[in-house]
């Protein structure tokens, strides 16, 4: 049941809105927006708000297409913080009054309607948003915002310095989360300098994906306040640690709420239930077509490394899992369970589109739910201590180590491929061109290494 149009009306009034944005987001997550005077409620509600879907990468459409309809989903009302006369709903597209298949939120309630009506199960998911506020130098390149120079630490992490420098920052994002009723229980200085995590409480997957769609529109504009520009790149630094965007999840009862996923007397002692371990078990099965979704950009495989990549020059380990391997509360695993009925999949690359990433994840744990797949031995130990052959012996394999293994995987996994529906061919096609236009560049790394090397 949508929230009423009067008490929406009302509302307004009360919060001084007189613009409303029709937001959705492209293939990469990126979010567009139509702006309507507050007065086409009803219109944006019914209809939609019309677009060029050729404008818009991924959507499945050329020139001469049809007009797509931006129609806003009544409860998602959020007052722009940094700009109170405006508020965003997240929209779904509609064609000729019919919800498009190409759309990612779409696609995403379609799972969830799958999960609702064949399991009777919701997905909780709470996602850990890491980036960095980064300054351009005049020559192009880039460096950790940091004005006072105090964010210089080689292990940064918590500092107090660091998060001094950003604190402005930090609070507003903080106070900001919070008076949209997102329970901000923290924040923090990560690994790297000039990294930030500001972490919000969980909800239902879809609520999840339109928050961090949100968030990231929050930092594009809350950044440039202290002079910074706020990046959800996955690696922007070779140097230091990349940027995550972890997800923690269990699947609940739908009638009860109850975490499906808990199990005290778990024979393992890891506190899951066998369905739990069906759904970790799914996720391994598809984790080398799921990485082209969960990391899919060129630059997020230099997040996720083997070997020396685990290491960050500056500050030891980078935190990433590089091996396709559940465990205990442990963080060099790619599945850690945190405590009971709790996983955290740190896969995940900050540079997600999280309604593509959540409606893939979940259909890869509903096959290993609904194939009674087996999860194997749970990995207590450190991965990142052990040598590359003993985590052979061990039958791990690596996570994808570029776009490229990642998009081969994806094209021969026809369940992931299906989690997207027609979306497949269209991530596809635009991230094998990124590939390829990414492979044919230069480095000055290769220069450096070739040029006078023969
Ligand atoms: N920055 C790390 C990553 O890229 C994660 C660090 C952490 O565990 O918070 O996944
Ligand atoms: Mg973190
Ligand atoms: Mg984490």
């Amino acid at each position: 049941m949508s929230i009423n149009r009067d008490t929406l009306r009302s509302q307004f009034t009360d919060d001084g809105v007189q613009f409303l944005l029709a937001q959705f987001v492209d293939i990469h997550g990126s979010a567009k927006v139509k702006m309507c005077p507050a007065e086409t409620l009803d219109a944006l509600a019914d209809d939609g708000a019309g677009f060029a879907g050729a404008a818009v990468w991924g959507l499945g459409q050329g020139p001469h297409s049809h007009d797509m309809m931006a129609r806003i989903d009544l409860d998602t009302y959020t007052p722009l913080p940094w700009q109170p006369n405006t508020a965003r709903f997240a929209a779904d597209i509609f064609v000729d009054d019919k919800p498009y298949a190409y759309c990612a939120r779409t696609n995403l309630k379609r799972v969830l309607n799958q999960l609702k009506e064949k399991l009777g199960l919701i997905a909780n998911i709470g996602i850990e948003p890491e980036h960095f506020l980064i300054t351009k130098n005049p020559d192009g390149t880039i460096a950790p915002w940091d004005p006072g120079k105090v964010d210089t630490l080689a292990k940064p992490c918590y500092d107090f310095k660091g998060i001094s420098a950003a604190i402005g920052y930090l609070q507003d994002i903080t106070t900001y989360c919070n008076q949209l009723g997102w329970g901000v229980y923290q924040a923090d200085h990560e690994d790297a300098n000039g990294q930030y995590e500001v972490n919000f409480h969980y909800s239902e997957a879809l609520t999840t994906a339109d928050r961090y769609t949100f968030f990231k529109m929050m930092t594009s504009q809350v950044a440039p306040k202290y002079g910074a520009i706020a990046t959800h790149m996955a690696k922007p630094f070779a140097d230091r640690t990349g940027s995550g965007a972890h997800i923690h999840y269990h699947l609940a009862d739908a009638k009860t709420g109850e975490n499906m996923f808990t199990n005290e007397e778990d024979p393992r002692g890891l506190g899951m239930s066998k369905l739990g371990y069906h759904f970790l078990a799914g996720v391994l099965k598809h984790a080398p077509a799921l990485c082209a979704i969960t990391s899919p950009t060129a630059n997020c495989y230099k997040r996720l490394q083997v070997g020396p990549g685990l290491f960050s020059a500056r500050s030891g380990f980078t935190w990433t899992p590089a091996f396709i391997s559940y465990g205990d509360n442990n963080r060099t695993q790619m599945l850690r369970i945190c405590g009971p009925g709790h996983v955290e999949d740190r896969t995940v690359s900050a540079a997600v589109n999280p309604y593509l990433a959540f409606a893939a994840y979940l259909v890869a744990g509903m096959d290993g739910i609904n194939n009674e797949l087996h999860v194997g031995d749970p990995n207590l130990g450190n991965l990142y201590a052990m040598s590359r052959d003993d985590i052979y012996k061990r039958g791990l394999n690596t996570l994808p180590q570029s776009l490229k293994e990642a998009l081969t995987a994806l094209e021969t996994d026809t369940v992931i491929a299906e989690s997207l529906g027609p979306i497949a061919r269209e991530f596809l096609s635009v991230k094998w061109r990124e590939w390829n236009e990414y492979h044919r560049q230069i480095s000055k790394w290769e220069t450096e290494q070739y040029l006078t090397l023969f």
